[in-house]
C-alpha cells in the first residue's frame, strides 16, 4: 500500500514503514522536530538559546 507521505507528500509505503504515515525517518524527524518546536515554544517570550543555535547560514541557488 503505498500513500502520500503527511509531510513531504511524496508516495510513502506502509508494508514494513515504522515512520507510517511519513515516508522515512527524515520526514520522522522534521515532524518529531516541528511537534518539539511546539512543545517548547513559550509565545511572547524570546528565546536566545534558539537564536544561539540557529547561525547564519546561506544555502541559496548560487553555485
Ligand atoms: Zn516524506
Amino acid at each position: 500500500m503505498t500513500r502520500a507521505c503527511a509531510l513531504c507528500k511524496k508516495p510513502a509505503i506502509k508494508e514494513g514503514n515504522k515512520f507510517w504515515p511519513l515516508c522515512s525517518e527524515r520526514c520522522h524527524l522534521v515532524d518529531l522536530g516541528m511537534w518539539l518546536g511546539e512543545e517548547y515554544r513559550v509565545p511572547g517570550e524570546p528565546d536566545p538559546n534558539l537564536a544561539a543555535a540557529s547561525p547564519p547560514t546561506r544555502e541559496d541557488d548560487e553555485t
